[in-house]
């Protein structure tokens, strides 16, 4: 069993603490939050006065803050986590702040001689109170191996990213998926319901395609991923459908902002020669267009 110092009880902080101290960890908790650092008190924490009282005589220490700014001052700023906290101890971000924040971070802790990796968390508030957060580490396999205890009771399932600063950029990455197809699926269902289909049948049908399956195990295994653009649904068609949407979406006064910005992708591909390929071509035309190597060749 551990000592750890806990910093940053909100929504998602405070179940995981618990589940800390649940696990039968020795916590000290801090936040400016006076009520949030009494909760945990009154279920078994120790309450620290900073970040350095928190950080001092604890083997991890663990940050879940709203944005980077955050986590560095209560790393390097006045009463930080720095000013206490050993050399033998590991400081854990589960944050969700920007890639380069954490890269810097983490250098500056390395410099300074202290060991840091980033373990942001994926799922909701919900999962972080049954101890089922799914953690995304980013860190040497010595430092997961490490933390894996803590992990344990927080979260049901760790995914080792591949290295520092790898945890938050595939956290980053899945967000950007979600929120975008959210925004998507928002679309999607405005229009359904604008043109008078029935939720139930726009849901069921849309539950068995690709637009409720997504593409990563359908379309793609087998074509793009696999090297092969001949056609299954050809890239002009998969336009010109777009295109009836969207003519259809602007009759009945729905804003399609993602479906328009996607078409344009649509659009590059048959600019680019691509109409009679296969719409996963999509996928090799946008990074081709970023400037990565072709994988079809
Ligand atoms: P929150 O706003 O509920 O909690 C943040 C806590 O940090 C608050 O209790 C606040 O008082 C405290 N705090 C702010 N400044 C502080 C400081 N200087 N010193 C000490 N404590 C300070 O946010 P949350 O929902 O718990 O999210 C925390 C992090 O987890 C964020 O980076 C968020 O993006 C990420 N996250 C949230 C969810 C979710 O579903 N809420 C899911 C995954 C990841």
């Amino acid at each position: 069993m551990s000592t750890i110092g806990f910093i940053g009880l909100g929504q998602m902080g405070t179940p995981m603490a618990l589940n800390l101290i649940q696990g039968g960890h020795s916590v000290k908790v801090f936040d400016i939050n006076e009520d949030a650092v009494l909760q945990l008190v009154e279920n078994g924490a120790a309450a620290a006065k900073s970040p350095a009282d928190a950080a001092s005589n604890s083997e991890f220490v663990v940050t879940m803050l709203p944005n980077g700014t955050l986590v560095k001052s209560v790393i390097f700023g006045e009463d930080g986590i720095t000013s206490t906290l050993s050399k033998n101890a590991l400081l854990i971000d589960m944050s969700t702040i920007h890639p380069l924040e954490t890269d810097a971070l983490i250098k500056e802790m390395e410099k300074q001689g202290f060991s840091m990796m980033e373990a942001p968390v994926g799922r909701t508030s919900e999962h972080a109170v049954r101890g089922e957060l799914l953690i995304m580490a980013g860190g040497t396999k010595e430092q997961i191996q490490r933390a894996q205890p803590l992990f344990d009771c927080m979260g049901s399932e760790t995914v080792d990213a591949g290295g520092a600063g790898k945890g938050i950029r595939v956290k980053i990455i899945n967000n950007y998926m979600s929120i975008a197809l959210n925004a998507l699926s928002a679309e999607a269902a405005t229009l359904s319901e604008a043109i008078g289909l029935e939720w139930e049948t726009a849901m069921k049908v849309m539950s068995g395609t690709p637009a409720g399956k997504g593409h990563f195990t359908t379309t793609w295994p087998g074509k793009v991923l696999a090297g092969d653009l001949s056609p299954v649904f050809m890239v002009d068609l998969a336009h010109k459908d777009l295109g009836i949407a969207l003519d259809l979406a602007n009759q009945v006064h729905v804003p399609m902002p993602c479906g328009a910005a996607s078409r344009e992708l649509y659009s590059i591909a048959r600019a680019a020669g691509r109409g009679r390929q296969d719409w996963t071509a999509i996928l090799e035309q946008l990074r081709v267009t970023s400037g990565l190597e072709p994988n079809v060749k």
